[in-house]
């Protein structure tokens, strides 16, 4: 069988994420309620997702304000991602390009319409984009510094792991997987460490 989803060009990725609101997906799409930190910045809401049966608003959404990308992470079952990586969880999507694919006809969202964006995205933003990296990665290694400072055993491994992949972004100018480390590192400093 031919997969559709071979010569989705990344710009298409870039698109789905940017122009996606993860909080209202959430709302509208699935009914549940956000209980705002910071109003239509960050919230918590009960985890949507399969398989893990929440009682306590282990879910957080947060807008990646510089990116503008909706990010989001479980503390209760540990998943995170952009809207993407959610469908993909959500709806059971076996790859990103499906569920990119998918999103797009859900929300009546036009793919053609993801080059033009991505132009007008990438001159905007071409300028700062450097910085922007550096920026993000400070912010997420100092994160990751605080959660070793509090619990060394604890945190260690997954701090490892999350500078691996920072190697990676960095290599690849991916901002918003660094933006996403350092969301995450501040979501496990915030978790109680007694149960
Ligand atoms: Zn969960």
């Amino acid at each position: 069988m031919k997969d559709k989803s071979q010569n989705l060009p990344i710009r298409v990725y870039d698109y789905v994420k940017r122009k996606v609101n993860l909080a209202d997906f959430i709302t509208e799409q699935l009914g549940y309620k956000i209980y705002w930190t910071q109003q239509n910045v960050s919230g918590k809401c009960i985890c949507p997702l399969p398989g893990h049966k929440d009682s306590k608003a282990s879910f957080s959404v947060k807008l990646i304000e510089s990116d503008n990308v909706w990010v989001y992470h479980c503390l209760g079952c540990n998943r995170s991602g952009t809207i993407i990586d959610f469908c993909m969880q959500y709806y059971n999507i076996k790859n990103a390009a499906l569920s990119a694919i998918f999103i797009c006809d859900k929300l009546g969202l036009n793919k053609e319409e993801a080059s033009d964006f991505h132009i007008l995205h990438e001159s905007k933003n071409r300028a700062n984009i450097q910085r922007k990296m550096e920026n993000a990665h400070i912010v997420a290694s100092r994160q990751c510094f605080s959660l070793l400072k509090k619990d060394y055993n604890k945190y260690n491994r997954w701090v490892a792991s999350a500078y691996k992949k920072m190697n990676e972004a960095l290599n690849n100018d991916d901002i918003i997987s660094i933006e996403q480390i350092g969301f995450e590192a501040s979501s496990k400093f915030q978790e109680k460490t007694s149960v």
